[in-house]
């Protein structure tokens, strides 16, 4: 995964991208779902996860409770413990964050703890999330940070343009 151009290529879409996922909140062409499985099982064709951690590189997870738990457990030390070492509240929302980036557990570009993530990991990208439209706004945030989503709204763009009076 070339991450340097996906950058790239991010920061040119992201404009046509987000003004297509704007209108998605208004327009909602009547076979979604069945667009959005075409167009996401063929973007995992093309991107592995494994090749690329931007996620975890550029991006922190929320850390729920029950996530803290489970995985301060993993790791033999005390809830408190652990987020002393590596968390901080977010000053906005109050979620449990990451002090840094990239993600303390990642090594050698896997997650370190993958069997007792966060949900909040486990769920990302959230492509599976439905109604999909009903996280355009998560979609948009992400463009930039994820290949697979910049990757599955540009082929929804292109098929919705392309099939439907939009
Ligand atoms: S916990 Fe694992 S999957 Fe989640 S951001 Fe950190 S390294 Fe990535
Ligand atoms: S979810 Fe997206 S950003 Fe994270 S590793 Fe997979 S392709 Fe990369």
């Amino acid at each position: 995964m070339d991450l340097k151009k996906f950058r790239i290529t991010a920061s040119r879409k992201k404009k046509k991208l987000t003004e297509f996922l704007v209108k998605l909140d208004k327009i909602v062409p009547v076979d979604m779902p069945k667009l959005v499985a075409d167009a996401d099982a063929k973007t995992w064709k093309e991107v592995d996860c494994m090749q690329c951690a931007n996620c975890c590189k550029t991006m922190t997870p929320t850390f729920r409770k029950a996530d803290v738990s489970r995985i301060s457990k993993h790791l033999g030390m005390k809830p408190k413990e652990f987020i002393d070492k590596w968390l901080h509240k977010e000053e906005d929302t109050g979620d449990w964050v990451n002090n840094t980036q990239p993600c303390q557990f990642l090594k050698d570009n896997k997650c370190s703890i993958y069997e007792v993530r966060p949900a909040d990991c486990a769920e990302f990208p959230h492509h599976n999330k439905k109604p999909f439209d009903a996280y355009n706004q998560t979609f948009i945030d992400n463009l930039v940070y994820c290949p697979a989503t910049l990757q599955l709204v540009d082929r929804l763009k292109q098929r919705v343009e392309k099939e439907y009076e939009w």
